[in-house]
């Protein structure tokens, strides 16, 4: 594991299409038992080196019923985004992760994190490419599914501030998927 993240760490594959460079955010140990899987470092994210450091964070981990400390315990939580570095800003926010670094990059991570049992999916584009045909036509048709996917795949909207607005349209998010999320997270850790 510490190899493989060191090679992380140096890799360059699509620098010439990230802004600030390349500065891979990713966190894992061979026991983490729980992945979360989300789409690429902030600007934030990207100056701290730390994932999830943002108002963003905070949010995920009440929606997961865990303290920084926990969070950050990489034998509880590994952390590998779609795309580990910041890929710069498009006409609405945030450019998508870039589209090598999954591809490159995770296959193998997961070969030597044996211990996961849980993969947390934040957002429509990671569960498009872990759930495939089996993600529904919107992110709250899989999200209101998550039985399905379940006990592997754990879907979740992304808890930007920005989506308030749905949290609020989806009362039964809270009502009935995070005290599973919750319940879940708590057997493992
Ligand atoms: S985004 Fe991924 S593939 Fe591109 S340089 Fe960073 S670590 Fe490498």
């Amino acid at each position: 594991m510490q190899k493989l993240l060191k090679n992380i760490k140096e890799c360059t594959i699509c620098q010439e299409h990230l802004p600030f460079g390349p500065r891979p955010v990713v966190s894992a140990h061979q026991d983490s038992k729980i992945v979360i899987i989300g789409q690429a470092p902030g600007t934030k994210v990207h100056a701290s080196g730390i994932p999830w450091n943002d108002v963003s964070g905070k949010q995920l981990r009440k929606w997961l019923g865990v303290s920084g400390e926990t969070f950050y315990n990489t034998s509880h939580f590994a952390i590998v985004p779609m795309g580990f570095c910041y890929p710069g800003k498009g006409k609405s926010g945030d450019l998508p992760p870039r589209p090598e670094c999954a591809p490159q990059w995770h296959e193998p991570l997961f070969s030597v994190l044996k211990q996961v049992e849980l993969v947390i999916l934040v957002g429509m584009y990671v569960q498009q490419y872990y759930l495939g045909k089996a993600a529904k036509n919107t992110l709250t048709e899989t999200v209101e599914n998550y039985n399905a996917y379940l006990p592997k795949y754990f879907p979740l909207p992304h808890p930007s501030p920005r989506n308030r607005f749905w949290l609020t349209k989806n009362p039964w998010f809270e009502l009935d998927v995070l005290p599973e999320l919750r319940s879940r997270v708590k057997g493992l850790i």
